[in-house]
């Protein structure tokens, strides 16, 4: 009697054999998890290499993305990373309630009109509420265009991952902000794509939903009707309201004291601010008022700008004043947790406006006040991790101030 020998097994990846964790359940990161969204997916199997909050690859990263890290010497890529280009742009026809003139939501719609790929991973919102995120593979400019404006809260864009084997997407084009990117790039050769573009956000200051509200509740005059805000380079946050009026308070009237804890640890410890794994960022900290800032990191990321650069009115960026006496003197008042009377805040506000940073050096004021402030907050709740956590370009950045004892 003969016997059929059976066949080899085939080899099982990791991610075949993992499970999504389930929601709600406590995070390998614990509490300086952001939500990423990794660990919804299978790709879960691999976080311990691939979360932003474990550990920081940088170097591996951008080595990988961009065929090179970032050279600490010059000045522009130790703050803006690895790129062969950066310039400033808005549409020539601005989308309507977009974040700013809808770059990234045209990239996301061109990409799918061209045919470059055959899905984008973006950010829907709730139908019962404007600010939670619900993340989705759009197949069509509708619904890519359905995806505009900033929902400033965590979201767990990776969980569509779970979504991709089977779904006939080869080519997929990522918008997504610097936690979610890292790891992304540290799975991408794992998923089942032939081809991924990935179009990054600067981001900072993120908030659960609930921290969002204690922020607008404290910031805003009406927080329930709000619609839209943006930190702005004339140092006021604009919200805009649901009955179209915009309402402007200067940063320096916020109530530093009840905001403390309202930011995720998450973004407390984050020094991904400008995405440096992304082969596309389109920001605004680098430009002047009312314009967008993009910058291209490798070949692929000018491949995305082609698709919406003859519908751009495009100028060179510029950088003017000193950003280094105000962000030694945020440091101080961070620190002592002052809240100004606000005709105080105006004035300051008035006068920084006038004689402060612009265009690169606003970014890296914006830079500077944020790594400042986080290497602090790394010292004092979990020091543990700052050896590992803080990469070289923040160090060298962070080097540049006095900071209080932790
Ligand atoms: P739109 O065309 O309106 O498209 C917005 C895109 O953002 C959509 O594709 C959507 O998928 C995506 N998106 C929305 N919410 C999220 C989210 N929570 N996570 C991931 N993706 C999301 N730029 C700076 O220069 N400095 C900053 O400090 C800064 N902070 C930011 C903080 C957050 C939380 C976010 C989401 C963005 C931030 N940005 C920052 C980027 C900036 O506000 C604009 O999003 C960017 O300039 C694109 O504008 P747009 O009009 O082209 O975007
Ligand atoms: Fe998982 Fe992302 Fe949270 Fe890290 S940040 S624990 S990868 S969901």
């Amino acid at each position: 009697m003969s016997t059929v020998p059976s066949p080899a097994p085939a080899s099982v990846a990791p991610h075949d054999r993992a499970r999504p964790l389930a929601k709600g359940s406590l995070k390998p990161a614990k509490d300086l998890c952001s939500d990423c969204g990794l660990c919804d997916s299978r790709w879960v199997a691999y976080v311990r290499r691939a979360c932003a909050f474990l550990e920081q690859r940088f170097e591996a990263m951008e080595e990988r993305a961009h065929g090179r890290s970032r050279r600490l010497d010059d000045e522009d890529e130790l703050y803006f990373g690895v790129h062969q280009r950066m310039v400033t742009a808005r549409l020539r026809q601005p989308i309507e309630g977009a974040q700013w003139t809808g770059i990234v939501s045209r990239i996301g719609v061109r990409a799918l009109e061209t045919g470059l790929v055959d899905a984008v991973l973006c950010v829907q919102q709730s139908p019962d509420d404007r600010f939670t995120p619900v993340p989705v593979l759009a197949r069509t400019p509708e619904q890519v265009l359905a995806a505009r404006v900033n929902k400033p809260t965590l979201s767990p864009n990776l969980e569509v991952l779970e979504q991709l084997p089977g779904s006939g997407i080869e080519r997929l084009l990522a918008i997504g902000v610097g936690c979610q990117i890292q790891a992304l790039r540290a799975v991408q050769a794992t998923l089942p794509l032939q081809k991924l573009y990935v179009l990054g956000l600067p981001c900072v200051d993120n908030v659960s939903r609930q921290g969002l509200q204690t922020f607008l509740e404290s910031a805003s005059r009406s927080p329930e009707t709000v619609v839209h805000y943006e930190f702005m380079q004339d140092f006021r946050i604009h919200f805009r309201h649901s009955d179209g009026h915009q309402e402007t308070v200067p940063f320096f009237g916020l109530d530093t004291p009840a905001l403390k804890d309202v930011f995720a640890p998450s973004c407390l410890s984050c020094f991904d601010y400008t995405n440096a794994g992304a082969d596309l960022v389109v920001g605004y900290m680098g430009a002047t008022f009312g314009r967008q800032w993009v910058t291209v990191r490798n070949p692929l990321g000018q491949e995305l700008l082609d698709l919406v650069e003859p519908e751009l009115d495009l100028a060179p960026v510029t950088s003017t004043g000193d950003r280094r006496q105000a962000v030694q003197q945020g440091i101080d008042a961070y620190e002592k947790a002052l809240k100004l009377p606000m005709w105080l805040a105006e004035l300051v506000g008035v006068f920084v406006q006038r004689f402060g940073p612009k265009g690169l050096e606003y970014g890296r004021f914006s830079i500077d006040s944020h790594f400042t402030r986080n290497a602090l907050w790394l010292q004092r709740h979990h020091p543990e991790k700052v050896e590992a956590h803080i990469p070289a370009f923040a160090r060298k950045i962070v080097a540049r101030y006095r900071l209080p004892k932790p």
